[in-house]
């Protein structure tokens, strides 16, 4: 029977989550608690404690057999049901399987690339993704994962084969105490899954928030950049700034913008290794 996977948004056309005009499905649910996260409301998920209904100036909220109804015809997409879940959760979101998703995709296949699936953390649903994957590849599209770098490839043959590239958050250095201070987990082998990727022809790019003070920006791209170094050309490393829109604001108030100087430093470091710097 086919996995259902809390769906929190489908974006038939998107130009940033991978190479080209692809397609983007957004899941619900995070393993990690990045102090810098810019969409908090789709770390926890919904318990269905109904608080948000009564709020909700559109009646897009109801009840349903024990769990909460979000009708999207009627919402205003004004987010009052968000600011008063006491989870900082979400109720616009929709428990879909791969056929069901693929679906709302199928309308724009004409227009587009690529299918590129995010979060939240997508490879908290692997069975999920790996049938969303080949109906992907069964409509001549290709296949982008956007991971937070918990997620160890190596043990799940199927969808590696299955993904045509990894877009891989490189948050901090998981050997020392920087990795729980940005992501408020204890540190993975986010290299070591970076560079088994890499080998195996997986890796699209790494992707850093840069916040000055959170953390050695310019050690940490450095030993990631010769983690992978000369493995393939076409790996990229996308250096983004920290912003703070939508960023929680107790989070936000101790978190400072990188200016051009420090960007283009750890540009720098990129391109002395050979790998090609994009900077957002
Ligand atoms: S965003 Fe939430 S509160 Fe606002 S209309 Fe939509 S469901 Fe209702
Ligand atoms: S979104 Fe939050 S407030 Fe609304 S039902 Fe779910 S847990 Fe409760």
């Amino acid at each position: 029977m086919s996995e259902r996977a809390p769906v929190n948004r489908i974006l038939r056309s998107s130009i940033v989550d991978g190479p080209g005009n692809r397609a983007a499905v957004f899941l619900q649910g995070c393993n990690f608690d990045c102090v810098y996260c810019h969409n908090p409301e789709t770390i926890a998920l919904c318990n269905s404690c109904g608080r948000c209904l009564a709020v909700c100036p559109a009646g897009a909220l109801s009840e349903n057999a024990g769990g909460v109804l979000w009708e999207k015809e009627r919402c205003l997409f004004c987010d009052a049901c968000i600011r008063t879940c006491p989870r900082n959760s979400s109720p616009r979101t929709r428990f879909l399987t791969a056929e069901e998703t693929i679906a709302e995709i199928d309308p724009v296949l004409p227009f587009i690339r690529g299918l590129t699936v995010s979060g939240g953390e997508c490879t908290l649903y692997p069975a999920f993704l790996q049938e969303l994957g080949a109906l992907a590849k069964e409509r001549g599209l290709s296949f982008f994962l956007d991971t937070n770098g918990s997620y160890d490839f190596s043990g799940n043959t199927g969808l590696l084969e299955i993904t045509d590239g990894v877009m891989l958050d490189v948050k901090a250095d998981p050997d020392n105490t920087e990795y729980k201070k940005v992501t408020g987990r204890n540190g993975y082998d986010t290299l070591g899954f970076g560079e088994f990727l890499a080998r195996k022809g997986k890796l699209f790019e790494f992707r850093t928030v840069v916040s000055p003070g959170l953390f050695n920006a310019a050690a940490l791209v450095d030993k990631a950049c010769r983690r992978i170094k000369g493995v393939d050309p076409r790996i990229q490393y996308k250096l983004i700034r920290y912003r703070p829109v939508g960023v929680r604001p107790d989070k936000a108030a101790k978190l400072a913008v990188p200016g051009d100087s420090l960007m283009e430093e750890l540009a720098g470091i990129c391109e002395s290794c050979g790998i090609k710097a994009v900077i957002v």
